[in-house]
């Protein structure tokens, strides 16, 4: 079976009879119909129309290494001929998740030397919850259980992960949290620093509000904190530099866990392996999936510190939590290969020292006089433009306003896929990205801008 048998249309039909979208409103899709994108190589990908597109979002913000890599290819085609499957419980394992586990280890933040495998952020996620507050039981606290997250903040999409998660939109749909789960304000200044605030006092206000929250919960009843180092989903939100470290002081001082969600910083989109090491924090869990494996298969890795794995070691007494694919061979196989071809080629001092302030650059300079521009922001590889309907107000367009959405309608018309996130336009290229293609999606987005005016 080859979809080359299956005209574009033939293929919309067939979706609109069977096919079920995630994070979709299937009425419109209806109307709207489906783009089929149906190949890729390097950095662009291509619809069954014909059209070829610059991938701003690295797939979702997954595609590290770019698309077309035949190494990849050919690591999953050995690994399937020797072993396809095989699991990680009742006391084996196989070896490409034990060779990947060391190289995680190698690449994270000194404290962390454990894995613990999934297919996915959201199920890292729920991992991640389970776990720390199974250490908090271990250590003889159980009372111990509060995690204090952040509007805005996105962990994924399982019932935990959502719960975790402060959309407020998928919050709604929720049906039923996971109890004894907070949320604070997120360090969004654009939107929140009060006039005349600086950055700096901006995110120490931020940070504060996490701690008044443990305060209110009470220390002893707080397991942990987790977020996003750059919240990605909710608009690429950077927080001032001021905020980690006072995160970091206010876990320390009450002896609350830190639980780092990288599923979009991890593996080189900040300059480094991981935001941790850009911004020094010390976290007790890291999150990460999609950069991975670079998307060519699901697997998601919580790294887990020190103080965690030797309390479950000492201690002792079944963890009852996994998953049929953690570990799977395939997907560590490739992993294994992409970290590899990421290290080989440089990419991550690419983005550190080139790429990275490249982009910059050449947003502020192809877009930062735009009439509709209200601030651009980045780090590594990941942007936002700010979308206002005045520069000095700052007044916006949604909730009613359609102008972000018709901006990235544009750009995908004009060759370039990028996001819309209420007022934000967001990008996430893959790590390949030269300055050529860096010039060639900001005259993109300056179209489209432009067209959108
Ligand atoms: N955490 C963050 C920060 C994410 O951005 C995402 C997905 O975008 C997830 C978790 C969930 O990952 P997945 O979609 O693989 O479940």
């Amino acid at each position: 079976m080859t979809y080359k048998n299956y005209s574009t249309e033939q293929l919309r039909a067939i979706d609109n009879a069977h096919h079920l979208h995630p994070f979709t409103d299937h009425k419109d899709l209806r109307q709207a119909g489906t783009r089929v994108i149906a190949r890729a190589d390097g950095p662009f990908v291509y619809d069954t129309e014909g059209n070829e597109i610059l991938d701003g979002m690295a797939g979702l913000w997954c595609v590290n290494a770019g698309y077309g890599r035949e190494e990849l290819v050919e690591a999953a085609t050995a690994q399937m001929r020797e072993l396809p499957y095989y699991n990680a419980f009742f006391r084996c394992t196989t070896p490409t998740p034990t060779l990947l586990a060391q190289k995680l280890a190698e690449i994270a933040p000194d404290h962390i030397n454990q894995v613990f495998y999934g297919s996915s952020g959201s199920e890292a996620n729920d991992t991640a919850l389970r776990l720390v507050r199974h250490y908090w039981a271990l250590e003889g606290k159980p009372e111990k259980n509060i995690i204090i997250s952040r509007d805005w903040a996105y962990h994924g999409s399982t019932v935990a992960a959502t719960s975790l998660g402060g959309m407020a939109a998928m919050r709604e749909q929720l049906y039923g949290a996971v109890p004894n789960i907070r949320h604070v304000m997120c360090p969004y200044a654009f939107e929140l620093a009060n006039p005349g605030e600086s950055d700096h006092d901006f995110g120490l206000r931020a940070a504060k509000a996490v701690e008044d929250a443990i305060l209110e919960a009470g220390p002893e009843n707080v397991a942990a904190f987790i977020g996003e180092p750059i919240q990605g989903a909710g608009g690429v939100k950077i927080p001032p530099e001021s905020y980690w470290p006072e995160i970091q002081r206010i876990c320390d001082k009450h002896d609350v866990l830190l639980m780092l969600d990288e599923v979009i910083t991890g593996y080189g989109r900040t300059g480094e392996w991981f935001a941790a090491q850009s911004m020094n924090i010390k976290p007790d869990t890291i999150t990460t999936a999609k950069g991975l494996t670079s998307g060519y298969q699901p697997l998601s890795a919580l790294l887990v510190g020190d103080r965690i794995a030797s309390t479950l070691v000492e201690k002792g007494g079944e963890f009852y939590h996994g998953y049929t694919y953690s570990g799977h061979p395939v997907a560590c196989a490739v992993a294994l290969k992409n970290l590899e071809i990421i290290e080989r080629e440089g990419l991550i001092g690419r983005v550190r020292d080139e790429t990275g302030p490249y982009l910059h650059e050449a947003l502020q300079a192809g877009l930062g006089d735009h009439p509709m521009v209200g601030e651009i922001r980045t780090f590594g590889l990941l942007a936002a433009i700010e979308v206002v309907k005045d520069r000095d107000t700052r007044e916006r367009f949604q909730p009613e306003g359609s102008a972000p959405v018709v901006i990235r309608d544009h750009a995908i018309a004009n060759g370039l896929m990028m996001r819309a996130v209420m007022d934000t336009m967001i990008m996430s290229p893959p790590l390949i990205w030269t300055k050529e293609t860096i010039d060639m999606a900001v005259d993109r987005i300056r179209k489209a801008f432009d067209t959108a005016e």
